[in-house]
This record gives structure tokens, C-alpha cells and sequence, in this order.
């Protein structure tokens, strides 16, 4: 199984090419490069996937369906067949002292070279209940004792593979490069913390994780490795937060009130006691030299944004500009309106930048930002690009952050020397992974909403009980409110969402109770004019209905809407529909949110739409998605610009995660620049997989 390598054979190092490797030719190397698999350390850092419990010897008599059973036998026959497509199979027989057992390889004849006549094998499969044959079994050609087994009799590692890599050829590289390098891996782990916490070694921790010899070496060394993870990670979040803290000092803003004086007493309702709360938390990190990381927490409709607004009045005073960024067009457009009535006592010019925003308008906003006037811009995306210069950023406000990634957010503090960053959000965020995200980010919460606010309540119902919802929403119109109709979120194909829209449109443009009103139509898709239109035609009452995509998801806010009709509402995630619910109820009337389920709706599908009926908690709601749906989905960790983690996972590692946090920081406590020999493997591994975020840092 371990080739000795040829004395001539130069040793190999963990930074050494796959192709260096016995049994691993240049092709080969090649399929291993689509793993991302390029040296050996990279085959050695590819952990399993899962483990296959194959530890359970029986006699061939003794095989049952159904379960993972491993037997030991002589081949007895061989044979290849022809099946249908063209595709040969090979069909094997395995006898022992108690009986035969038959055995078919679909696809891969060329195992008959493997599995001839009179060879001893172990195999691990499940008996096919109807045929009473092993399909596909694990098998491994044995000689002497069972001790050294890869691929069956034990606890069979799965690897990731790809085209023309397999499982056993995966498995069978991974040993070779365990055998060649793994004890030869550099541990980015300090000595100290390692024996602080008793870690395993990092070599017997790699070869167990592959080719684990029980349970409990394998969850030793998962942790072992999910600890490594978790531990590079927050080093990293620490020598972040200490450059911001101690190198470069960040901005006080505080001016004598007046703005907010002024603002607050021409609002149209007061303050509720969280939203002052939370204002004067902000107010204070604003006012103080250290960079504000802070997020604002409230449930939707709980009155965020004027608490944003207040704190940009604050770095406006001082002189400062403030960037407000929403993840969408109408959004933006929509913040830009609001702040601009609520600050018109202050005399505060609101500018937005969006997409729709005119060319010259554009310009001339561009250039007073860059010569450093004090504004208050509203703005998408568009607010990150380059050419937006902001050299007097003091507060980056992000609306909705979870829509956005990490990048996105450090590119708008980029902007500025160290600007205070405010995010705002109705989904909250589990401690761990703010810890992940963030390092440390405090947080100031909304908790009641605003007083005098209509009731809502939610329905569930079929799609045979279209024409009633029809009926309900004309009457609503009668009313002077207005309605929501959202189409089913489609993700597979592009375009799709549009068409579901627009056929809708046209649906209820031509149903003979919506006759006398207007009906508007809103997707993602349509110019921002066009956007812009139909959002002001609504929010002015003169549309009555609006069919629209998830665009309308987050934020907007129409307080005469009184009517949210979700159709196959089973497609949405629970938080979606949360934010969707959240765009009724906002004003002093009654309203309802009815979820249509999809003909093709679930007995599942259908249970999480009662959920939604039973509570109007997003954090309930939150939770509950995470566990249905897990943090990918509901976080959009995937664009994030978060390490994917290999084997650690937020959510389950809580603890480690917190442990990982306190080793980093007394690490970096001790050592900021990681210069102690000690540190060195560390600082290596950090500059590697960290570098763009450790340049500044690491430096000199
Ligand atoms: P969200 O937290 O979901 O972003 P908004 O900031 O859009 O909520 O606020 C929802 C609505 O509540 C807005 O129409 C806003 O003007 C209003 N509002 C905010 N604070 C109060 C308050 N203290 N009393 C009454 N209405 C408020
Ligand atoms: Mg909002």
C-alpha cells in the first residue's frame, strides 16, 4: 500500500505537487486541481465529508437488507455484462464457510481486474431486500490481517471527488500523501495554546480524521481541526480590531445637538423608549474616538430608520459625511424620500445615488463628495464604486445588512479613515456568528414597536380560494387601502420571476372587481425609472394594487397598504415572509396577510406556513428557518465573504468558537505582530488564506 519512494526520488514536502506523488500522474493531477487539490498538504486538508460506520462483521448467512454489513469472503465468480446504454457492468460472487453472496458493480468492468476468481475481500454494502445482492459494495482486496483496511470493515471515510476521481483512488491518495508528509505539516496552532487546551497532535489529528480507528479518536480530531479553524479565523478578526482600536484612532463625532434637537421636535410621533435607548448607545460611540461597530436590531416596522437618521444628524453636525446604504433601488429611493421629510427642519440636504439617478445629477453629487461637503447620501451598491469618493465618511449607515456581504461592507468603511459603521437589521443574529462575522459588535435592540399600529393577522389558505381573497382585497379598495400581491419566489430559471409577475398583472388588470382601480406592476427587472414610478404611483395612493416580486421584500414602507397576498407562499423562506408580512400593518388600520399555498405545496410546506399564522416574532421566525433551512439561506454567508469553514460549523461549534476567541486573543495580546518564532507557522498561514485582510496589519 506505502511505496517506498525510489532513493533517487526527491523528498517530498507538503508544498510538493500531486503529481509527485506515487500513483498520481500528470492527468490525474489535473482531475485533483478541480478539487482545488494542487499540493500535498491540500489532499491531506481535504477532510471527509462524512464517515460510513462499516465496523459491523457478519457471516454471509447472517446479512440482512437494509443495513451497512461487512462480510469476508473468497470471490468465487466474475463476470462483466452488458447492460442497457451501453454501460458494462460487473457482476461478482463472495462466498464464506456460510454461503454466496452475488454483488454488482454497475459501470466499472474494469474492477474485474481487481476481483478475480480465488481473491479474498472484505466488503461492506447493504443486501438489496428484492434481489438479496450487494449493489455498489466498499470492498478492499485483503492478504494478511484485516489491520490496514482503507476502504471497507471500518469506518470508511467519503471524500468530495469529482469526475474521474474515485472514491477509492481518493482514499487511496490521501493515505499515500498522509504516509509521505503528514507528520511534516506545520502547525499554525502556538505551542502554548495547544497544550493549554490538550489538543491532539496535529499529525495524528489529520491521519484520524481520514482513517479514524474509533469514534472517539474521530471526534477528537474533528475538534482538534475545527478548533484549528475557528482559531485562524478569529486571529484574524483580533488583529483587525486591535490595528482599528489602537493604530489608527477613529472619529469623534459630536456636535451641540442642535440638528437632533430640531429634527426630533418635528417628528409626527415620539420616540418610543427603545428607540431613545438605542439612540443614545449610538450617540455615544459616535461622540467617542473609538470606530463604532454596531448593530441596530428591531423587527420590521420597529421604527429603525429615523434611529439611523438621528445618528447621521450627529456626524452631519461635526462636519462629517454620511453614507446610507439599502441593498435595493427602491429601497434607496424610498430612505432618501423619508430622510429628506424628516430632516426638512434641519435644513439638511439628502442626496441619493442610485441607478436612476441622472448623469449630471450624478456628477455634480460625486464631486461634492469628494471635495468633502457634509451630506447625507442614500444610495445602493452604486455607493461602493470607486469613482465615489467620500475622504470625510464618518458614518456608514447599512440598512438591512444581512443582504450584504463582508466585502461590501468593508469597502464602504474603505471610504473613509475609520468611519462608524451602524447596520440595521430585522433579523437577528445568533451571537455566534456576529463573533464570526464581526469579532465583537455591540448591538442595541428595538424590542416594542411604535404604539397606535392596526392589528394584522395572517391567513393561510388554498389556491381554489382565489375569487374570496379578490373579493376581500376589492373591499379593502372600497376602503381607500391598498394591496400587495406577491408572486412565488423563483430562483431556477432567470426571467422567471418577471413573467410570473407580469402574467399576474395581466390576470388581475382584466378581473372584473378590480375594474375601476389601477393595477401596478413591479419586478427587478424594469428600468429604475420605471421603479421609480411605479413605487411614487403607489405610495401616493393613485395605484391601488401593486403585483410585484420579491423586490418589495425588505423595507418598503406604505402605511395605507392594508393587504399582503403571497401566492405559493410554501416557496419563501419563513424570514422572507416575515419581511413581506412587515409591509402591512404600518399605518393605524387593520390589516391582513394572506398566504396562498401552492397547489404543489407540501404537508411540510403547508406546516411552516401555519407556523407564520401562530407567531409574528421574527426572531421566533428566525430560528426557526435556521434550523429548517440552516445559515447559508437566511445570512447569505455564501457570498459573504467568509472562509468556508471545512469541518467547524457556527452554529454547532459555539463553544469552540468562543474558546478559539479567547486563545486568539491572548495570542495576539502577547504578540499583535505575530514576530515570536513561535507565531511563525501562525503568521504564514494567516498571510496565506487572510492576506488582503492582514497587508495593513501584519506589516513590518
Ligand atoms: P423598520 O424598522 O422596519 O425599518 P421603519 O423605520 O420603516 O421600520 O418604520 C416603520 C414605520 O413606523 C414608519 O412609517 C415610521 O415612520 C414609523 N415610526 C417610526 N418610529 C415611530 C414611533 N416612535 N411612533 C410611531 N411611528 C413610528
Ligand atoms: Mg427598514
Amino acid at each position: 500500500m506505502n511505496p517506498t519512494p525510489p532513493v533517487t526520488a526527491p523528498a517530498l514536502r507538503p508544498d510538493s505537487r500531486l503529481q509527485f506523488l506515487p500513483g498520481i500522474g500528470p492527468k490525474r493531477t489535473l482531475l485533483f486541481e478541480r478539487l482545488g487539490l494542487v499540493t500535498l498538504e491540500h489532499l491531506v486538508r481535504h477532510y471527509p465529508r462524512t464517515w460510513l460506520d462499516a465496523r459491523r462483521f457478519v457471516t454471509v448467512s447472517a446479512l440482512r437488507p437494509g443495513e451497512l454489513l461487512t462480510v469476508t469472503g473468497a470471490v468465487r465468480r466474475a463476470a462483466t455484462l452488458r447492460g442497457r446504454g451501453g454501460r458494462t457492468d460487473l457482476v461478482v460472487s463472495v462466498a464464506d464457510s456460510t454461503g454466496t453472496v452475488g454483488c454488482v458493480f454497475f459501470g466499472q468492468p474494469f474492477l474485474a481486474r481487481a476481483l478475480r476468481p480465488g481473491v479474498r475481500v472484505v466488503l461492506s454494502g447493504e443486501v438489496d431486500a428484492l434481489e438479496r445482492r450487494m449493489v455498489n459494495p466498499m470492498f478492499e482486496i485483503v492478504e494478511g490481517d484485516l489491520e490496514s483496511l482503507l476502504h471497507a470493515g471500518r469506518l470508511v471515510p467519503v471524500h468530495a471527488l469529482t469526475r474521474g476521481i474515485t472514491a477509492r483512488g481518493m482514499r487511496a491518495a490521501v493515505r499515500r500523501a498522509l504516509d509521505q508528509v503528514g507528520a511534516a505539516i506545520g502547525d499554525p496552532i502556538p505551542a502554548e495554546v495547544a497544550s493549554a487546551r490538550g489538543l491532539a497532535l496535529l499529525a495524528t489529528a489529520l491521519d484520524h480524521v481520514h482513517f479514524p480507528p474509533d469514534e472517539t479518536a474521530l471526534a477528537r480530531a474533528r475538534e482538534r481541526l475545527a478548533f484549528e479553524e475557528l482559531f485562524l479565523l478569529q486571529s484574524v478578526m483580533e488583529i483587525r480590531r486591535r490595528v482599528l482600536r489602537e493604530e489608527a484612532n477613529g472619529l469623534a463625532s459630536a456636535g451641540p445637538g442642535d440638528l437632533v434637537a430640531r429634527v426630533r421636535a418635528a417628528l409626527p410621533f415620539t420616540l418610543t423608549a427603545d428607540q431613545d435607548r438605542a439612540l443614545a448607545e449610538i450617540a455615544a460611540d459616535l461622540a467617542a474616538p473609538r470606530p463604532m461597530h454596531r448593530m441596530l436590531i428591531g423587527d420590521v416596522g420597529s421604527g429603525k430608520t429615523i434611529v439611523a437618521l438621528l445618528a447621521a444628524l450627529q456626524v452631519i453636525e461635526a462636519g462629517r459625511q454620511v453614507a446610507f446604504m439599502a441593498p435595493t433601488e427602491i429601497l434607496a429611493r424610498q430612505h432618501a424620500a423619508t430622510l429628506a421629510r424628516f430632516a426638512a427642519p434641519a435644513n439638511v440636504p439628502i442626496a441619493a445615488l442610485t441607478a436612476a439617478t441622472p448623469v449630471p445629477e450624478r456628477r455634480r453629487l460625486r464631486a461634492a463628495l469628494a471635495a468633502g461637503e457634509p451630506l447625507l447620501v442614500v444610495g445602493t451598491h452604486a455607493l461602493l464604486e470607486a469613482k465615489v469618493e467620500m475622504p470625510r465618511l464618518g458614518l456608514a449607515v447599512v440598512d438591512e445588512q444581512h443582504r450584504f456581504g463582508v466585502g461590501q461592507r468593508s469597502a464602504l468603511a474603505r471610504k473613509g479613515a475609520l468611519p462608524d459603521v451602524l447596520v440595521l437589521t430585522a433579523t437577528p443574529i445568533p451571537r455566534t456568528l456576529a463573533l464570526a462575522w464581526y469579532g465583537d459588535l455591540d448591538t442595541s435592540t428595538l424590542r416594542a414597536r411604535p404604539a397606535g399600529r392596526g392589528r394584522l393577522v395572517t391567513r393561510v389558505t388554498g389556491e381554489e380560494k382565489f375569487p374570496q381573497v379578490i373579493d376581500f382585497m376589492a373591499k379593502e379598495i372600497e376602503q381607500g387601502r391598498q394591496a400587495f400581491v406577491v408572486v412565488p419566489a423563483i430562483e431556477e430559471s432567470p426571467g422567471a420571476e418577471m413573467r410570473a409577475a407580469e402574467a399576474e398583472f395581466e390576470r388581475l388588470r382584466a378581473h372584473p372587481r378590480l375594474a375601476p382601480y389601477r393595477v401596478g406592476l413591479l419586478h427587478g427587472r424594469l428600468k429604475p425609472e420605471a421603479k421609480q414610478e411605479v413605487m411614487e404611483a403607489f405610495a401616493a395612493g393613485g395605484i391601488a394594487v401593486l403585483v410585484a416580486t420579491t423586490v418589495v421584500e425588505v423595507g418598503v414602507d406604505i402605511p395605507n397598504a392594508t393587504v399582503m397576498v403571497v401566492e405559493q407562499a410554501d416557496r419563501f423562506g419563513l424570514t422572507q415572509l416575515h419581511q413581506l408580512r412587515g409591509r402591512v400593518g404600518r399605518g393605524a388600520h387593520r390589516s391582513v396577510c394572506v398566504l396562498i399555498a401552492g397547489v404543489a405545496a407540501t404537508a411540510h410546506g403547508r406546516e411552516r406556513l401555519a407556523e407564520m399564522a401562530k407567531t409574528d416574532d421574527g426572531f421566533v421566525l428566525a430560528e426557526a428557518d435556521l434550523r429548517l433551512r440552516g445559515p447559508g439561506e437566511l445570512w447569505g454567508t455564501r457570498q459573504s465573504g467568509l472562509p468556508r469553514l471545512k469541518l467547524a460549523d457556527f452554529f454547532r461549534d459555539g463553544d469552540l468558537l468562543l474558546a478559539a476567541r479567547d486563545a486568539a486573543r491572548e495570542v495576539v495580546a502577547r504578540d499583535p505582530r505575530l514576530a515570536e518564532p513561535g507565531h511563525a507557522r501562525l503568521r504564514e498561514t494567516l498571510m496565506l488564506h487572510y492576506r488582503e485582510a492582514l497587508e495593513l496589519a501584519l506589516a513590518g
